[in-house]
């Protein structure tokens, strides 16, 4: 599914180099800029590219729809539109998404309910970089 994109416009083919990893896009979604930043620097993989970070499910929406991102990390609690009704939109619109919900685990019941409108992770707040980059590997292996 992710190699679409990478086998447009390489061109390299005649050279023998091996194409480089496709590029999976990656969207982060949080109302703290300073977990935004955090979850931008941690993430360890190569072939993810940062294509955008939003502060709230509304700017979330108008970026997801500009870049078409392959992987989201999205908080829950956020002004303007919460993640549950975020990931309710971005699955309408793309139902092949993947939906890494990062959260402060007040209320099992709402994890229970972003799974349901197709989350496809959860990983708890406060989180190593460890944890993070093994919740992300296990959304895109
Ligand atoms: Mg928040």
């Amino acid at each position: 599914m992710w190699g679409a994109a990478a086998k447009k416009g390489s061109g390299s083919a005649a050279s023998g180099v091996p194409a480089p990893p496709a590029r999976i896009k990656l969207l982060i979604v949080d109302d703290s800029n300073i977990v935004r930043r955090r979850i931008e620097r941690s993430q360890q993989f190569e072939e993810l590219r940062v294509v955008g970070t939003a502060g709230n499910g509304v700017d979330a929406l108008a970026i997801f729809a500009k870049t078409d991102p392959d992987v989201v990390t999205m908080d829950l609690t956020m002004p303007m539109m919460d993640g549950i009704e975020c990931i309710a939109r971005m699955v309408e619109l793309k139902p092949t998404v993947r939906i890494l919900v990062i959260s402060a685990l007040a209320d099992k019941a709402t994890a229970v309910e972003a799974m349901e409108k197709g989350a496809n992770g959860f990983l708890n707040k406060p989180f190593t970089d460890r944890q993070l980059n093994e919740a992300i590997d296990e959304l895109i292996r």
